[in-house]
């Protein structure tokens, strides 16, 4: 296995800081090459575990964030922890202050109408020199990217943010980038809603002891579904298959 990448459910996750995740995205907007970065939470990764599609995409990635207390717990359980998490949001402000120096333009697609303007306008406020090369609500649906394509490259970014929560995020990146050849692409989830302050993020302390499931549990309560797939469904299947696996091991 490639050094400091680890897996979990068959899932390849890096042991990365947010720092490297910079560092690492910088360079690949200077390579000539496009990629692919997925900011894998334990809702991505049983996900994965039904939909061989998504399963695909995560594994052909560039690069995959640990995101979610869950992921860290897990990785500790299997005896190769990982050093912290490396969110969407935090990629994206990151990213935003990356671009803002060195003047890569970033392009903002999903969420709802309006959205990815105010997520832009927030991240201008912080960061004035940064380019904004578009915002595009859109739709994930397949029939809609040949003209999301057209839209992105007469804009010409160098780093493309994607929400449309996952999977489709992610099948959205994989399945477009081969014709859009974007430098960086990342699927973002909620980050653009965050930004433009339509929903609230955990305090800093309620993320530190890894209680931000609670928190949106107890913000957007429709999410309970989603969030026991995230936490104790998760947990137990990484228990049970893996304890299994070193049984017979
Ligand atoms: N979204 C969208 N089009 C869709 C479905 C979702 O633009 O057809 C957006 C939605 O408005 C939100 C984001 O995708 O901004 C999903 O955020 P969520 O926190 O659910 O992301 P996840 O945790 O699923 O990756």
């Amino acid at each position: 296995m490639e050094k400091n990448r680890i897996k979990i459910l068959g899932i390849p996750i890096d042991d990365i800081t947010e720092q490297e995740a910079l560092e690492r995205a910088d360079a690949m907007i200077n390579d000539g090459a496009w990629h692919q970065i997925c900011t894998v939470n334990p809702e991505f990764i049983m996900e994965a575990q039904r939909n061989p599609s998504f399963r695909a995409v995560l594994q052909a990635a560039d690069l995959n964030t640990p995101d979610g207390f869950g992921v860290l717990l897990a990785a500790r359980w299997l005896g190769t922890p990982l050093r912290g998490r490396v969110t969407g949001v935090e990629l994206t402000l990151g990213l935003a202050r990356l671009a803002a120096i060195r003047g890569y333009r970033i392009f903002l697609l999903g969420a709802a109408p309006g959205v990815a303007e105010a997520a832009a306008a927030a991240l201008v406020k912080r960061w004035p020199t940064l380019c904004i090369a578009g915002c595009y609500s859109g739709s994930p649906a397949p029939e809609d990217d040949e003209q999301q394509r057209q839209i992105i490259t007469l804009a010409r970014p160098h780093i493309l943010l994607v929400a449309y929560g996952h999977p489709r995020q992610e099948l959205w990146i994989a399945r477009n980038q081969p014709f859009l050849r974007i430098p960086l692409a990342i699927g973002v989830g909620g980050t653009f809603d965050y930004l433009a302050g339509k929903v609230p993020r955990a305090p800093h302390f309620i993320r530190r002891i890894g209680l931000e499931w609670a928190f949106r549990l107890a913000m957007q309560p429709i999410r309970w579904r989603r969030i026991i797939d995230a936490v104790p469904a998760f947990l137990f299947t990484v228990l049970w298959q893996e304890g299994i696996l070193r049984h017979r091991g």
